[in-house]
């Protein structure tokens, strides 16, 4: 037996080991759901079930809410800052011990690539790590001397229960990034992960009980979006709700969460462009371009979906990005070579399948590697160019959320930011060019959140992430999420006897 085919055993011994029954985590303990309810999680790679999950509900809602509030009141917000930063930084140090065998088990429920979660797993670490290097140094925020008699100041409080909802794309990451900032800040949490990657959000919950944080700071509720999502949305002890997913989904929670006046984030989806000039650093703007759209099987908010290509290396560029597709390495997600695995869920892969299809029907051409028989039980979708595309079709204008790339022609920077604009996503783009001035300028007239030029998608987490028009409200990352995550009060003290007017006062 190979050494590699060895671990691969070792690891799934392993994975298998910790997929047991998935249950809710409310205060400081694992329980089923109040109704007893579970749902199946399937392998993407085969569809076989590999384990059941309790489906937690209004019940277990108002139960983790219940438990978080008192943790609030209770010890964890009386805790003094650095005792609370010490958690944190215990749960960084907890992932990493683990990330051996969290990337796996995030690779086994969602079929991402290892090499790709094992990344995903040490970011995650560094999101807890970072919220508590900032929280320790900003919670006095401003403050103002004013005239020799005031002084002014700001400080940053928790919010009370934050309300944290995630999607199944990146799940582990995206949690985290999420409940860091929030019990970095003070809050407490009650998480609800996504029904088709419910793994992960029970180690994390495993790694929290041992880091030993107090019973109700952290809670997770598995359950569906519209049963245990909802609930969470509406509670009324639930004072803000962290939300990435998609646009649709943000909008029925920003409806259902109106009532009890909640502040949100939205973190929703995208379609975005990367825009190539006739000058760029050819092979370059190849590898960035095909690793933005492939890397995480395409199943990726900031993936550049859109290929915007002057027209001058069209055919070039298309030809060369043909020999990539035909390369790229379709696989098991827990062999160390692969390159795209199976999509995360049957239903989504249909979906998929369901625009290779419209594709057609608008006059695409399509492109994609051939694939091994040995996969048709997953849910895998060979990477996909799509030609002969104009911006104003489906293809062009909806996010696929696969490694479907469209890709479409421009004569001039003009026609490349209008193409870039066209569209209800803001998200993120990118722009490949040599020329500076130009560089610059096209960047500053995309309409996204986020521009990268000549890079591919690497951010420093002290920036902030998330997008503008139907790809979210808010941002995420840095000091954003920090400004989410508390309540900003404003002291004003008075630093001698200024004078005040005195009304209904009788003369002497
Ligand atoms: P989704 O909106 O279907 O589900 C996301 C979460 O919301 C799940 O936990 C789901 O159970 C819950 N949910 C669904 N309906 C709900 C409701 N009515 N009330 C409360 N909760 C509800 O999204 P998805 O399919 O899991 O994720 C893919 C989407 O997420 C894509 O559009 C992608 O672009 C987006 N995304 C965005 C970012 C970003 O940072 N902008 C990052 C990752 C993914």
């Amino acid at each position: 037996m190979n050494s590699q085919l060895k671990d691969k055993q070792q690891l799934v011994q392993n994975i298998l080991s910790k997929v047991t029954n998935v249950k809710l985590y409310i205060n400081g303990a694992f329980v089923e759901a109040e109704s007893n309810q579970q749902f199946a999680n399937h392998n993407p790679f085969t569809n076989e079930t590999i384990n059941y999950v309790a489906e937690g509900a209004q019940a277990d809602i108002d139960k983790a809410v219940s438990a978080a509030r008192a943790a609030y009141k209770g010890e964890w917000g009386k805790l003094k800052v650095k005792e609370r930063l010490a958690y944190v930084n215990r749960i960084a140090d907890l992932i990493d011990e683990h990330i051996e065998e969290i990337a796996p088990l995030e690779s086994y429920d969602t079929g991402l690539p290892i090499s790709q979660t094992k990344k995903m797993v040490a970011r995650a670490a560094q999101n807890f790590r970072f919220y508590a290097e900032m929280v320790s140094a900003r919670l006095v925020g401003d403050a103002y001397q004013v005239d020799d008699e005031f002084l002014n100041y700001t400080i940053h409080k928790p919010v009370g229960v934050a309300g944290l909802i995630t999607p199944w794309n990146a799940p582990f990451m995206l949690e985290t990034w999420k409940v860091a900032p929030a019990l970095a800040t003070g809050n407490t949490v009650v998480l609800k992960p996504a029904e088709w990657s419910p793994l992960s959000a029970n180690r994390l919950a495993e790694i929290i009980d041992k880091a030993g944080l107090p019973d109700g700071v952290f809670n997770v509720v598995h359950g569906f979006g519209e049963s245990a999502g909802a609930a969470l949305v509406a509670h009324p002890d639930v004072e803000l709700i962290s939300f990435t997913g998609e646009t649709t989904t943000g909008s029925e929670i920003m409806k259902n969460g109106a009532d009890s006046l909640k502040r949100f984030s939205m973190e929703l989806g995208g379609k975005s462009p990367i825009i190539v000039f006739d000058d760029a650093d050819f092979e370059r703007a190849l590898d960035a371009c095909t690793w933005g759209i492939f890397s995480f099987n395409g199943e990726r908010c900031t993936a550049n979906s859109r290929l915007l290509l002057h027209e001058g290396i069209y055919d070039s560029f298309v030809k060369a990005l043909k020999n990539r597709v035909d390369n790229i390495v379709i696989g098991d997600p827990l062999d160390s070579d692969t390159q795209i695995g199976p999509l995360a869920h049957r239903v989504h892969y249909e979906r998929v399948k369901g625009y290779l299809d419209l594709a057609r029907e608008e006059g695409c051409e399509l492109y994609s590697s051939t694939m091994q028989d040995a996969y048709q039980d997953g849910n895998y979708i060979a990477p996909t160019l799509l030609l002969n595309v104009n911006n104003s079709m489906r293809v062009a204008q909806e996010e696929i959320f696969g490694p479907v790339l469209s890709v479409i022609p421009f004569k001039d920077e003009e026609e490349a930011v209008a193409l870039a604009n066209d569209i209800r996503y803001g998200l993120a783009g990118y722009v490949w060019t040599n020329d500076l001035k130009r560089g610059h300028r096209v960047a500053q007239a995309v309409d996204s959140g986020m521009l990268w030029i000549n890079a591919q998608n690497v951010r420093d987490l002290r920036t902030p992430f998330g997008g503008s028009k139907h790809s979210g409200i808010g941002r995420e990352g840095g000091y954003y999420a920090f400004e989410f995550f508390t309540e900003t009060q404003v002291i004003h003290v008075a630093l001698g006897d200024h004078s005040i007017p005195q009304f209904g006062k009788k003369g002497e």
